[in-house]
Parts: C-alpha cells; structure tokens; sequence
C-alpha cells in the first residue's frame, strides 16, 4: 500500500495544504494567450510560481513535461506559430546591437519586431539547466519570435531563491512584465504580482 503523502497538497494551486492559496487568486481574462512548459522537476519545487500564474490567467494553459511536437500540439488547438513570441533565455548573438530597453519582441534574426502583432506568449518554466533543456528538446520554439527582458526592477525573491543571473525574474514577474507590455490591463499585473508577494511571503514564514 502506498503511503500518503506527510504533506498533502492542494490539488489546483499544487502548494501544500497549509499553504493553499486559492482563495486569494483571481481569474482575470487577458486577450494574449499565455503557454507556460514547465519541467518536471520544476513542477515537484514548492518555490514554483508558474502554477499560480496559470491560475490567474483564464487565457493560459500549464503543461507539464519535455517536449511537445508542436506550438499547437503543446497549446491544445490550432493556433498560428507566426503570432506567437517565447521568452528567450539566451544571449543573442547580436545582443550587443540591441537597445536595452526593459521590454523588446525580435525575430530570429534578431530584428525588432511590433510586439502589437503578437497574440501568443510561451514562457519556459525551470531553473536555468531545465529550461535550456526545454529549449532544446522543442525546435518549433526556435520558429516565434523571441521576447528580451532587461527588467529595471530586481526580483522580488529576496534571498529565498538564488537566480542565475541578477536580471532574472520568476516565472510569474517575467510574465507580468511582459503582459504589462503587450498593452493588458492594469489589473492583471496587479493580481500577478499581489499573488507573488504572498507566495513569497509564505514561503518565507514556513
Ligand atoms: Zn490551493
């Protein structure tokens, strides 16, 4: 017989039951489409945030895994890949020639492009090594267009979580960020951040 869990978790917000924050998240509706691919492992990691992010947003979908065939197959409909832009993790290779600017959508190339065009964003949810992985393992992501974030603000992780580098955000900052960017409401990056804060705080006290 398998043995239950010490720590029973809670079977939407995916914290542990003492730390369920569901009654304190909102739905809000977002015209961009938000796909969130997390790791497994990452989705075994009590400091995640995607999980409250996919819960906030009525307009996402979380999958859990590592790899998918396509933009489509990973979304769950047909849906066009020229629409949609990823949250790129890497260096560009032409980084250098680029403006930092807290928020920027490129092509491939590397070339600016109208972030009002995009109705779709992807954002790769793990630690650095995993989310590499991620990238990898997904060669139609190398096909949308590509996000760079230089955020201004630090992350709001304090010390509770190492990132790898300093510009990097959570999962649910990063994407904000970027919905703050992509023109939604006001509100939605409210909730977002409202529901971080009190993760972190959470996770500090327990
Ligand atoms: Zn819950």
């Amino acid at each position: 017989m398998e043995k239950a869990p010490n720590n029973p978790k809670c079977p939407n917000c995916w914290r542990a039951k003492d730390l369920c924050l569901c009654s304190e998240i909102q739905h809000l509706p977002t015209q961009t489409k938000v796909l969130i691919l997390q790791h497994p492992q990452e989705a075994r990691n009590p400091l995640t945030s995607a999980r409250l992010a996919s819960m906030t947003l009525k307009n996402a979908v979380h999958r859990v895994g590592l790899n998918w065939r396509s933009l489509s197959a990973a979304w769950g409909k047909e849906t066009e890949a020229k629409e949609w832009a990823v949250l790129f993790l890497g260096t560009l290779k032409n980084s250098e020639k680029l403006a930092k600017v807290p928020f920027q959508v490129v092509t491939q190339k590397g070339l600016s492009f109208d972030p009002s065009l995009i109705t779709g964003v992807v954002i790769l949810d793990g630690n650095w090594k995993q989310s590499k992985t991620l990238w990898w393992r997904n060669p139609w992501l190398l096909k949308l267009k590509r996000i760079v974030l230089n955020p201004e603000i630090p992350s709001n992780w304090g010390t509770l979580r190492k990132q790898p580098r300093p510009e990097c955000l959570s999962t649910i900052e990063s994407l904000s960020l970027t919905l703050e960017h992509l023109g939604e409401k006001s509100q939605v990056q409210e909730a977002l951040n409202s529901i971080f804060q009190k993760h972190v705080e959470s996770m500090t006290r327990s």
